[in-house]
């Protein structure tokens, strides 16, 4: 039987790229795109080789046109962390919005499921701890973080509508905090932060008080998740995250005890603004549907993650990606 044939988009990303591994490991011909703004060639240049492989570079905010039969359309592009859609406003609104438009008239065009990634961001600074996905939200919609959870949330909407108006088959994984190998070392989110600090014996820069919390899902565990969300009848969006929920602050605290660099502290700098206090999947409806929860422990993932940074963060350095600040005391 012919291989069925997979769009994702956002395949140089970090997501993106494990998402590539797994759908080719189970068989599936798979079409990465991206524009490569935030995503790296480094990320997929393993998959180069592979027959079952193409790569196609292009930003999906412009009309996208994919010759021959899809099956799946996964949407994965965006500018992902709050540093990145900070200095990516428009593209993060447009991929978000236009891109999504024109992903869902290719899916209605070719008759494939439509995936999107969708985000615990929809719930804004949250006031039911933990999520439910009935929860509507508390999203601050012209705050620096607006551009990127009203894009989510309108991706969602004009998903929602595809699927009731145009009988699209569609799927909304909402995803709460994600780490594992492949995330950029310098893209601000608060793990690479801490991970190159601390290697290169410095500061770990806690933002406030570092009370605000926050539950990390091991990449693995989230691409199972999202693997058994495509292949299940569930339209309704689902959460798929760790629910192990640990302070900001006690998390700098485990990275200094795991990276053990005699040199690395804890800094305090200024809370970022609608910065939410908390945030925990609520994860029962994953497990009734799907049959899933993450098996990958924070200590575990940790360790792994560490592997990834120990060669990334002297590679970052290298290339001028990084500054070497206190590196040399490391080594
Ligand atoms: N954070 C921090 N130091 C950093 C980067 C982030 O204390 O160098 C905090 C940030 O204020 C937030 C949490 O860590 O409370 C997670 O931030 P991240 O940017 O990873 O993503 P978010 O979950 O806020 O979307």
């Amino acid at each position: 039987m012919a291989r069925k044939r997979v769009l994702i988009t956002g395949a140089a990303g970090f997501l993106g790229s494990h998402l590539s591994d797994r759908f080719l490991a189970e068989g599936y011909h798979v079409i990465g795109m991206d524009n490569l703004i935030t995503g790296d060639l480094k990320n997929i240049e393993h998959l180069f080789g592979n027959e079952h492989f193409e790569f196609s570079h292009h930003d999906v905010s412009k009309f996208v046109h994919v010759p021959g039969q899809l099956d799946y359309i996964l949407h994965f592009a965006s500018p992902a962390s709050p540093i990145d859609y900070l200095k990516l406003p428009i593209q993060t609104l447009k991929v978000g919005s236009l891109g999504t438009h024109n992903l869902l008239g290719l899916a209605k065009e070719k008759k494939a499921r439509f995936l999107i990634a969708s985000t615990s961001e929809v719930y804004g600074d949250p006031l039911i701890h933990p999520q439910t996905e009935d929860y509507w939200g508390n999203v601050n919609p012209i705050g620096p973080r607006g551009v990127y959870d009203e894009a989510k949330r309108f991706q969602e909407a004009i998903t929602m509508a595809y699927h009731t108006y145009h009988g699209l088959e569609t799927r909304i994984v909402r995803i709460f905090n994600t780490y594992g190998p492949r995330m950029r070392v310098n893209d601000g989110r608060v793990l690479p932060a801490f991970f190159s600090q601390a290697i290169r014996g410095m500061g770990l820069t806690v933002f406030g008080d570092g009370s605000q919390t926050r539950a990390f899902c091991y990449v693995d565990d989230l691409v199972e998740g999202i693997y058994r969300l495509l292949l299940s009848d569930e339209t309704q969006p689902v959460n798929v995250g760790n629910p192990s929920e640990i302070t900001i602050g006690e998390f700098a605290k485990e990275v200094l005890d795991l990276v053990d660099n005699p040199e690395a502290h804890i800094v305090h700098r200024d809370l970022p603004k609608d910065d939410p206090k908390v945030r925990q999947p609520d994860i029962t409806r994953a497990k009734n549907i799907l049959g899933w929860e993450p098996k990958i422990s924070r200590e575990e993932g940790l360790k792994r993650t560490y592997e990834y940074f120990k060669i990334a963060v002297p590679a970052a350095i290298e290339s001028g990606e990084l500054e070497p600040r206190a590196f040399a005391k490391t080594s």
